[in-house]
C-alpha cells in the first residue's frame, strides 16, 4: 500500500461513488488515498441499503433526459467494470417487468406517457413492449394469471449492490490506494492532496447546504420458492414499489421517499406497505422470511441531478446522485475522474479553460462551477 504523505488525490467517503472515483484514478496510475468514516464493506452508505436497479427506461417516468441517458450508457458500462474487479458481482440484464392491481389502473397510461416523453426514442425502439393475459405469463410465470396487462422494458438490469462495494474494495487494495476505513473527514481538518474529491454523499451537507436527504426504506426477505425471474415494478399512487430478485432466493423490496433526513429504522406503516405490495404481488411471499428492514437517505439536490461541482481550486465534489446512484455510476464516475485529472495536471485551473472543458465534455450538463450556497 502506497503510505506518501501527500497523495495525487484525497477522496473523501467510500460510498459508492467514492470507491468507483479513487478505483479508477489508482487504475490510472495515480497516488488515491481513500477516507470513509464506515467500515469497508460500506454499511454507512446510501448504497448499501439499495437495491441497485439499473432502470433507465422505468426510471424515465419520474426522471429527466440526462439522467435517462446516463443510466443507458451506464448500463453498457457496467460489465466492462466489474470484468476488472477482483470478486464476481451478480450483474443481470433481464428486463423489467411493469405490472398494476386493477385498482390503481389510472397510474398506468401516466407511467406510459412520462416515459414517452422522456425517454430517447432509441430506448423506446424495442425496449417498451405491451403485454397482455398469456403474454404476460409467458414472459413471468410465477406471475402467470396474476395480471392482465404489464410491459416489459427487456434491456434494463439490475446488480447486487453488496457484492459491487465488497469487490471495489478488493479492487482499492489491488491497486493500492491508501484506504481510511473509520475516519470520518471535517472540512476543518482536510487530508493533505494535489485534489481533494469530496463524494460523502449527504455527508457532505455542511459545504453544501442546499443537499438534502430523501429517505428510502426497503425490506431484504428470503424467498427461495419463489421464482421471479426479473425486478418487477408494481405502479403505485405514491412511490415507485419494486421486487428485485438477487441470488440464492433473496428479494430486496423497496422503497419509500420520503422528505427529510431521517436515519432512524423502518416505521410500521412502511414495512406494512412494503410487504403487503410483495404479497398483492404474489401470495408466496406470505412464506418468506424477512432478513433485514433497513432505511437510508438518498443524497439529492434542488433539481434532482446529479452534479459535478467545482470550487474553482483544488476540490470537485460529486454528488446528487439521489435514487440513481447505481444506475449512472460508471458514467459520473470517469467524467469525474477525467475532469480530476486535468485540474491535477493543470489543465483546468481558471474560468475561461473550466467553460471550455464543460462545453467539450462527453456529460457536460454535469458540471457546475459554484456552488448554491445559503446567504449567511
Ligand atoms: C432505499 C434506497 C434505494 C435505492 N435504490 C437504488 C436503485 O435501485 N438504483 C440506483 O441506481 N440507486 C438506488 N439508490 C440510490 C443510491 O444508493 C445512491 O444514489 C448512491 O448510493 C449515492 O452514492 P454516493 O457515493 O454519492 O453516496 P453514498 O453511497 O451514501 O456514499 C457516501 C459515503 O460517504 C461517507 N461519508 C459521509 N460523511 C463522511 C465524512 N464526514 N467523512 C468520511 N466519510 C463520510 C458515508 O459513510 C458513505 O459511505 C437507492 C438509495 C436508497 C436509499
Amino acid at each position: 500500500m502506497n503510505r506518501s504523505p501527500r497523495p495525487d488525490f484525497a477522496v473523501l467517503g467510500g460510498g459508492l461513488c467514492g470507491r468507483l472515483v479513487a478505483w479508477r484514478l489508482a487504475g490510472d496510475g495515480h497516488r488515491v488515498a481513500l477516507y470513509e468514516r464506515g467500515d469497508a464493506t460500506g454499511s454507512q452508505a446510501a448504497a448499501w441499503v439499495a437495491a441497485a436497479m439499473l432502470a433507465p427506461l422505468a426510471e424515465a417516468a419520474s426522471a429527466e433526459p440526462l439522467i435517462t441517458r446516463l443510466g443507458a450508457s451506464s448500463l453498457e458500462s457496467w460489465p466492462r467494470v466489474l470484468a476488472e474487479l477482483p470478486e464476481p458481482v451478480f450483474f443481470q440484464r433481464n428486463g423489467t417487468l411493469v405490472v398494476w392491481h386493477h385498482a390503481d389502473r389510472t397510474e398506468a397510461p401516466l407511467f406510459e406517457r412520462r416515459v414517452r416523453a422522456n425517454a430517447p426514442a432509441e430506448l423506446l425502439d424495442g425496449g417498451f413492449i405491451a403485454l397482455a393475459g398469456a403474454q404476460l405469463g409467458a414472459a413471468e410465470p410465477a406471475l402467470a394469471g396474476r395480471f392482465n396487462q404489464g410491459w416489459l422494458l427487456p434491456r434494463e438490469g439490475q446488480l447486487d449492490n453488496r457484492q459491487v462495494l465488497s469487490a471495489l474494495a478488493a479492487g482499492l487494495a489491488e491497486r493500492g490506494v491508501d484506504t481510511h476505513w473509520n475516519t470520518p473527514i471535517d472540512d476543518a481538518s482536510l487530508p493533505e492532496a494535489g485534489i481533494t474529491i469530496d463524494c460523502r454523499g449527504l455527508g457532505a451537507k455542511p459545504v453544501l447546504p442546499t443537499l438534502r436527504g430523501i429517505r428510502g426504506e426497503v425490506a431484504r426477505v428470503h424467498a427461495p420458492h419463489l421464482q421471479l425471474t426479473r425486478p418487477v415494478r408494481l405502479l403505485h399512487p405514491r412511490y415507485p414499489l419494486y421486487i428485485a430478485p438477487k441470488q440464492n432466493g433473496l428479494y430486496v423490496i423497496g422503497a419509500t421517499e420520503i422528505e427529510g433526513e431521517d436515519m432512524s429504522p423502518v416505521s410500521v406503516r412502511s414495512a406494512l406497505e412494503l410487504l403487503s405490495a410483495a404479497f398483492s404481488v404474489h401470495p408466496g411471499f406470505g412464506e418468506a422470511r424477512i432478513l433485514e428492514l433497513n432505511s437510508q437517505c438518498r443524497p439529492t439536490l434542488p433539481d434532482h441531478r446529479p452534479a459535478l461541482l467545482w470550487d474553482g481550486a483544488r476540490t470537485l465534489r460529486v454528488n446528487g446522485l439521489y435514487r440513481h446512484g447505481y444506475m449512472i455510476a460508471p458514467e459520473v464516475a470517469d467524467e469525474a475522474v477525467r475532469f480530476a485529472s486535468a485540474l491535477l495536471d493543470g489543465r483546468v485551473g481558471d474560468a475561461d479553460a473550466f467553460a471550455g472543458w464543460r462545453r467539450d465534455a462527453c456529460w457536460s450538463e454535469l458540471f457546475q462551477q459554484e456552488f448554491a450556497r445559503e446567504p449567511a
